[in-house]
């Protein structure tokens, strides 16, 4: 690693600055100057894109009552698909793989439901022991659904540090017994990007369903779903996509399965056309409009109309070698100007296996977060000794990424964060 490489001076931020090509976006989003917000994996910032197709939509209704379903600026009936269609580059997928609806734990429980098929000796499910909480409480609450025990029929892969899990170690796990597996692309609190190529074709030769939550990895990595020949995968919306609080999430079903009668199944699952039949008879649409359940939620969809519009002009591509570029800078720092208060990089090192935000450990973590926040840092604390720190290519600059590093020494030096309890918040 560049330990010893990087230039400690605010010139060299400055200048990396200088020579962002992507450095205009920023200019798109409510950024506040005093501020600096480095938790975008958890909540994205809004751009005033975003902000005007809500407005848009709000003004279909306004205007135009229930005829906003087929007219106005962007019509509610067409829109989820037409998401889906936005999205697919940054997951690599064809348009009709793809369809904006739900979200991520919803999204589970209509991927799982319809693709976990036991049968015979085949009957467990395969996920990793350091995965999200809902999707653990999903798959069990699945298992359960079709009459499983999930203390035996979920393995979850150990990670042997608490942090990392190896690819092999989950190969090793692709026993005859596993039906379905679940992983995530990106690690939420290691960042760890999982070789989801590899593990595909891995769970292929042993005839195993294999789905990802990507929502971690989505607007942070580039996927090639379609390519790897994953079967399933979902996300939110609202971290890397910026889509707001709450946001509509997303599904990807390999156009191989596209047909297959979804596991929940309602109104929306329906063949557009043949929809206001209100035939009893569910003609399933055949493209992954199908796993859509009821009416899309519009408020809520809308802002994702203005992000994705600033995701495809700026290129998940580009966004990546930023944000390659923007963790590395922040961990050359961080080992350059920390060294004497025993933090640990606990992410992944290497390019291709870091996603979008570093994680730095330390005991006092907790109130160390409440000191940056305090010093108008907004970090991301995870139970019990974590600080995710993510500079988002789309608004983040190497100046902020500068100023953190030297807010984060003098909180240490000056021993600030000893007036805080070292607990964690109600939400954190
Ligand atoms: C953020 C996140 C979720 C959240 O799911 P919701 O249904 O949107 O509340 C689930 N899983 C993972 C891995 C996440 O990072």
């Amino acid at each position: 690693m560049s330990i010893n490489a990087v230039d400690p001076s605010r010139d060299y931020a400055l200048q990396l600055d200088k020579e962002d090509e992507l450095a205009s976006f920023r200019n798109e989003f409510y950024v506040k100057e005093d501020a600096i917000y480095l938790d975008g994996n958890s909540l994205g910032l809004l751009s005033t894109r975003a902000e005007t197709a809500l407005l848009d939509i709000l003004d279909s209704w306004k205007k135009l009552g229930i005829d906003g379903w087929t007219e106005g600026k962007h019509p509610w009936f067409y829109l989820s698909e037409q998401l889906g269609e936005m999205s697919a580059p940054l997951v690599g997928a064809k348009s009709e793989e793809v369809i904006v609806t739900g979200s991520t734990t919803v999204n589970l429980h209509q991927l799982v439901s319809t693709f976990f098929e036991p049968k015979g000796s085949r009957t467990k499910i395969l996920a990793d022991e350091l995965t999200f909480p809902s999707d653990i409480y999903a798959l069990q609450s699945q298992l359960k659904l079709k009459g499983y025990d999930p203390d035996e029929h979920l393995i979850q892969v150990k990670s042997k540090d608490g942090r990392i899990v190896e690819e092999e170690d989950i190969i090793a796990a692709m026993t005859d017994d596993v039906a379905l597996i679940m992983l995530p692309g990106v690690m939420y609190r290691s960042g760890q990007v999982l070789d989801m190529k590899r593990l595909t074709e891995e769970a292929h030769k042993r005839n195993i369903v294999i789905g990802f939550d990507l929502c971690h990895s989505i607007g942070a990595i580039p996927h090639s779903l379609s390519e790897w020949g994953v079967d399933f995968a979902f996300w939110c919306n609202y971290k890397y996509l910026n889509a707001g609080p709450g946001g509509v999430g997303g599904l990807y079903v390999n156009e191989k399965h596209l047909g297959t009668t979804p596991g929940l199944s309602g109104w929306f699952s329906s063949d557009k056309q043949k929809q206001f039949d209100m035939d009893h008879q569910l003609t399933p649409a055949n493209n992954a409009g199908a796993f859509q359940i009821g009416t899309p939620h519009m408020l809520s969809v809308a802002p994702l109309i203005g992000s994705l519009e600033i995701f495809n002009e700026a290129g998940i591509d580009r966004l990546r070698e930023k944000s390659l570029r923007l963790t590395r800078y922040l961990m050359d720092l961080i080992n350059h100007e920390l060294k004497d208060f025993d933090f640990k990089i606990s992410n992944p090192l290497v390019d291709d296996r870091r996603g979008g935000h570093v994680y730095l450990e330390h005991k006092e973590a907790a109130r160390i977060c409440k000191a940056l926040k305090e010093n108008n840092i907004v970090p991301d604390f995870r139970n019990p000794n974590g600080i995710r720190l993510a500079p988002v290519a789309l608004y983040n600059t190497f100046e902020e990424v500068w100023k953190s590093v030297q807010i984060l020494k003098k909180i240490m030096e000056e021993e600030q964060y000893k007036k805080f309890e070292n607990k964690r918040g109600v939400v954190a």
